[in-house]
């Protein structure tokens, strides 16, 4: 029903009393006047009560309220929101049933409205301890023969409308937590973090207080998620997240950048030794061991700091430099803590141009192999070679792989250049037998990166096919601590190549922490001996009974020794004496060039 109909409406029915009125008055007395006026009087009660039926069945609530509140009429629907199910209910001003501090806001209106005006307002009728949110519509009437203006109000119950509201109020709450929170943690996400860091930022500047960033790294964090899936390394990151938050105090941040890359901003820090002790309250915190679905799993975290004020006051700054710190943490080994420090950076910047070199290098070879002899024992003569790279840098010439391998590594180059190794080796292989020379076997050094990184196997597959390189004339030369990360994983990839007839030796034994029964298991052809015990003999009684223990042992489990770093003919006697299988090192011959190694080898046919 539209304001108009409403208006006429009330103006009917305040009129009907003065009319009945003037219907009865004794001035009218003529017989024929008062009939009309009694058929009129029918009229206007039979339209009063139509109007009265309409009036109540109308799904609004119609009111009629004075500019005190009182409620002068009601229509059913009105009553019914009202609650107004007693009589005595009906005497209740309209304030009763609105909240008091809306009262003003509802006086406002009225008064607007018995002014001459009209006007909608959204309230909350509340009667029998529920409320229901109400919109009102309100327009003035003036009572005939007085200059009284009443508020005729059309109150429509939007309970529906507010759900709806609701609703869509949450739906938007939860994309603004989606949008600024990572699912699985619910921890702040990068885009929060942001601002949340920014802002720690600049309350330090007027507290004059400090912040710390904390980079969090979770160490072998890939690892749990390849051998045990996706659903427990999740389940551990939850954990992990959860930990954090326990572990700070609630001014502090915590928030989750990226797969097993967490963040703590500290705020309100006045000293370097408040960080280091949260710091390693949180590595603590993080070491002790997780129960994930029937899984105890232990890790580590490592952690880089970046201090506001004195690092940098700069928000990226602080990231890139707490990142540095983290890298270097991460180098050092589980649990440790790096704060950020100026010749990090330098280092830091170094190691940025060393990898764009690298990546320069690789694309304009500007790497070659040498090759260092391995002198048989039993045979006396050359049976292989071990390659081992060289980095003709167009500015510092030959560089050896000690001032690069590492950041090779780190910077996950050594799988491109680990690639070109084996294939240009397995080439050279292939020009040695088109020279007649099918009795050499070449050794290559795998990183534990690219041991690691998975598909080995199918790739050198693929070099020696391509190459037409048998298995056995290649061996590769793993670190100890590469096959014994993840032992069960190592033993599959390694009999694999095994398999190939890939020959497969440990590299640098002796300065690891691998013992000969966990060896055992493994498909491993040979030991080589690091140069460190080599040095000594013959004079260090105490590396020639080592050396001697390990050539022993290594014979017992079938596998032959190779003694590393062999630089006289003290140290070749002693370790011919104790039954050494091979010897390389300075004495037998310098890593040398390819073309050197073809002369020698066609000369000692
Ligand atoms: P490594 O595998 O232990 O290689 C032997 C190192 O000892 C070589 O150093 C070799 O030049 C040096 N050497 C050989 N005989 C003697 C000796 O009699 N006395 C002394 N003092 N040193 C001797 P290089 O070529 O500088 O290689 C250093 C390390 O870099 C290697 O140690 C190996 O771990 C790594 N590396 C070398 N080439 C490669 C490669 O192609 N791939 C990978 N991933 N690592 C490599
Ligand atoms: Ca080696
Ligand atoms: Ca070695």
């Amino acid at each position: 029903m539209n304001s108009e109909v409403q208006e006429r409406q009330t103006e009917k029915m305040v009129s009907i009393d003065t009319a009945i009125k003037a219907a009865v008055s004794p001035v009218q007395t003529h017989e024929s006047q008062l009939n009309t006026y009694r058929t009129e009087l029918q009229r206007l009660r039979a339209d009063n009560e139509r109007y009265r039926a309409q009036f109540d069945a109308a799904p609004i609530g119609y009111l009629t309220v004075d500019r005190f509140m009182n409620i002068l009429e009601a229509n059913t629907t009105g009553g019914n929101i009202l609650g107004n199910h007693h009589e005595h209910d009906r005497d209740q001003p309209l304030s009763a049933y609105i909240r008091s501090d809306d009262h003003d806001r509802i006086q406002t209106h009225i008064n607007a409205v018995v002014a001459g005006n009209k006007a909608t307002l959204r309230t909350t009728i509340t009667t029998d301890g529920k409320s229901t949110p109400v919109m009102l519509y309100s327009t003035p009437v003036h009572v005939l023969g007085s200059d009284t203006c009443l508020c005729q109000t059309a109150m429509m119950d939007v309970s529906e409308h507010k759900a709806a509201e609701d609703q869509l109020r949450k739906a938007n709450d939860s994309l603004q937590h989606t949008t600024h929170h990572d699912s699985l943690t619910s921890l702040p996400n990068r885009l929060f973090f942001n601002a949340r860091f920014d802002n720690a930022l600049l309350r330090a500047r007027h507290t004059g207080k400090k912040v710390a960033l904390l980079l969090l790294d979770i160490n072998r964090f890939k690892n749990v998620n390849e051998s045990l899936g996706h659903e427990i390394g999740d389940l551990l990151l939850k954990e992990v997240a959860q930990r954090l938050q326990h572990t700070v105090r609630d001014c502090d941040t915590v928030a989750r950048l990226g797969d097993d890359e967490f963040t703590v901003v500290l705020e309100q820090i006045e000293s370097s030794e408040e960080v280091s002790h949260m710091a390693d309250k949180i590595i603590k915190a993080l070491a002790l061991p997780y129960d994930v679905g029937s899984h105890e799993i232990c890790t580590a975290a490592s952690i880089g700091v970046s201090i506001y004020p004195e690092d940098s006051i700069n928000n990226e700054e602080m990231i890139r430099f707490s990142h540095v710190a983290m890298d270097r943490a991460k180098t050092r080994g589980s649990n440790y803590v790096q704060f950020f420090t100026a010749e990090l950076n330098s280092a830091q910047r170094k190691r940025f141009k060393t990898e764009s070199d690298l990546r320069i290098a690789l694309r304009e070879s500007q790497f070659e192999l040498y090759f260092q002899p391995q002198l048989d024992l039993c045979q006396q003569r050359v049976v292989g070679y071990e390659a081992l790279i060289r980095w003709n840098h167009p500015e510092k010439g030959v560089l050896r792989p000690d001032s690069f391998i590492q950041i090779a590594e780190e910077t996950g180059i050594i799988e491109p250049l680990g690639e070109w190794i084996l294939t240009e080796t397995c080439l050279k292989l292939k020009q040695l037998r088109e020279a007649g020379i099918d009795n050499i076997r070449m050794s290559v050094n795998v990183s534990a990166k690219q041991f690691t990184a998975g598909n080995l196997q199918e790739k050198i597959a693929a070099i020696l096919e391509k190459t037409g390189t048998p298995g056995h004339a290649l061996e590769l030369e793993l670190t100890e601590s590469a096959l014994l990360d993840n032992t069960a994983r190592s033993i599959k990839v390694l009999r694999e190549l095994r398999d190939e007839g890939i020959e497969l030796s440990i590299d640098d034994f002796g300065t690891g922490y691998s013992s000969f029964s966990r060896l055992r298991e493994l498909p491993l052809s040979r030991i080589k001996i690091d140069r460190s015990f080599v040095r000594g003999i013959p004079e260090n009684q105490e590396d020639n009974s080592i050396v001697k223990a390990i050539i022993c042992v290594a014979h017992e489990m079938g596998m032959q020794v190779v003694a590393e770093g062999v630089e006289n003919y003290a140290q070749a006697e002693f370790l011919s004496h104790v039954n050494c299988d091979l010897l390389q090192g300075y004495h037998i011959g310098r890593p040398m060039q390819f073309c050197h190694v073809v002369s020698e080898l066609v000369k000692n046919q």
